[in-house]
């Protein structure tokens, strides 16, 4: 048996497709954002960063710098243990309290990340409720997924969006078999919108648990920053909401919100949240400052918005092709996952802009896309020097045979 020769193959594997992952090396800078360093041996090159989850620049904000610094000063580094085992600090419990009141829930827990929210929490609900059917749509998030696929969980999925199909898979089920809708509020690779309403009416007919992700939206959207949900005034229909405090808001952590006995099931039982240490209290005291401070401040998310819309236009007169929803994402569609490797290379080797290329599993085969977050602090300038490179490289690119591998 030779171990590395299966391990080369399947890294090979994934080279002849296109789809090998290369993680550029970068230095953020204090003040700069979007701005980075791009790291290449002992060089140092300065990029703009197109493909940032930190929406807003909230990372560098310095009122929540200075709230990690000073609790780092204070409380010291790490957290010192388990939520039940010493790490349970008051700056968690706070955050908690904070983002109970931000979703008008009764409660929130948080978790070391979004990613482990949804695995944890989900594969936990979907355990505790016995021959329960899960419905999920079909571009949820692999942490979903995984969440799902953990529990055993018999799932129905629906396709994206499709209120009809959902209504067709639920109504198979009989009426006191325990049923989870699970769904996204903004959908990260096409950056459209899970219909919230619709969705939770058909919970109500049906008598489900809704399970709503709304990582790319907390921070962005509604009066006080807190979702989609927020902004449509939904937040009471939907049981259980999921958010990250890594994007938007600028840190690090995952949550969800809901009702004090699923809080305290989840709490109870989920082995992601119970055998994990605690994050650290100056990481939830800098979330906690980031969620107030985002919650008064509309600023940064109009500036985005205006941003977005003039991208757009920038895109629109160039003829270059991306999906116009209404979120703040704007993915840039290749089609092609050589093509879009070789695009991404081409915007930061000759031009110093960084976006990186979405290929499979990602998203589907053939939808292969440049996944562009504006954000508050990309200038005008910034976003017509962008069109002029995505135009050049698309241009570069056009007559080069990229089929792929048999
Ligand atoms: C990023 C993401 C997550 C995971 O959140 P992290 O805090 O980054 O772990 C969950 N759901 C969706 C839709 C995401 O895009």
């Amino acid at each position: 048996m030779n171990y590395s020769d299966i391990f080369k193959s399947s890294i090979n594997k994934l080279k002849l497709e296109g789809r090998y992952r290369y993680f550029n090396e970068i230095e953020r800078v204090v003040g700069k954002h979007p701005k980075a360093s791009w790291i290449l041996g002992s060089k140092k090159n300065d990029i703009t960063v197109w493909c940032s989850n930190d929406y807003l620049g909230m990372s560098q904000n310095k009122i929540v710098m200075s709230s990690m610094i000073n609790a780092v000063k204070s409380m010291g580094t790490g957290s010192g243990g388990t939520r039940n085992i010493s790490g349970n600090s008051n700056a968690i419990v706070n955050l908690e309290n904070e983002l109970a009141d931000f979703h008008k829930k009764q409660k929130a827990i948080v978790f070391s990340s979004g990613y482990v929210a949804n695995e944890a929490t989900i594969s936990t609900l979907l355990s505790l409720l016995k021959d329960v059917v899960v419905f999920s749509d079909e571009k949820n998030h692999a942490s979903i997924i995984t969440g799902i696929k953990k529990s055993n969980a018999l799932k129905e999925i629906f396709k994206h969006n499709d209120l009809k199909h959902l209504n067709n898979l639920i109504k198979k089920y009989p009426e006191n078999r325990p049923k989870v809708i699970v769904f996204e509020s903004i959908y990260s690779m096409d950056g459209d919108i899970g219909d919230i309403y619709g969705i939770t009416n058909i919970a109500k007919k049906y008598n489900a648990l809704t399970y709503l992700d709304e990582v790319h939206a907390v921070g962005m959207y509604g009066a006080n920053g807190s979702g989609i949900a927020e902004k449509l005034g939904l937040q009471n229909s939907v049981d259980i909401i999921q958010g990250t405090l890594g994007k938007a808001f600028g840190t690090m952590g995952g949550y969800i919100a809901s009702s004090n006995i699923i809080c305290d099931a989840i709490r109870s039982y989920a082995s992601g949240y119970i055998f994990t240490t605690a994050i650290p209290p100056a990481l939830a005291k800098a979330a906690n400052t980031s969620i107030r401070y985002l919650k008064k401040s509309n600023k940064e998310r109009i500036l985005q918005q205006q941003n977005t819309i003039l991208l757009k236009k920038y895109l629109k007169n160039e003829n270059i092709n991306f999906i116009d929803n209404e979120s703040h994402i704007v993915p840039i569609m290749v089609n092609d996952p050589i093509r879009c490797l070789e695009i991404s290379k081409i915007l930061l080797n000759e031009f110093r802009h960084y976006i990186q290329p979405i290929n499979f599993p990602t998203v589907p085969i053939g939808t292969e896309r440049l996944r562009v977050t504006p954000g508050p602090l990309h200038t005008e300038e910034m976003i017509a020097d962008l069109t002029f490179a995505l135009k050049y490289a698309f241009k570069k690119t056009e007559k080069v045979n990229f089929k792929k591998p048999a």
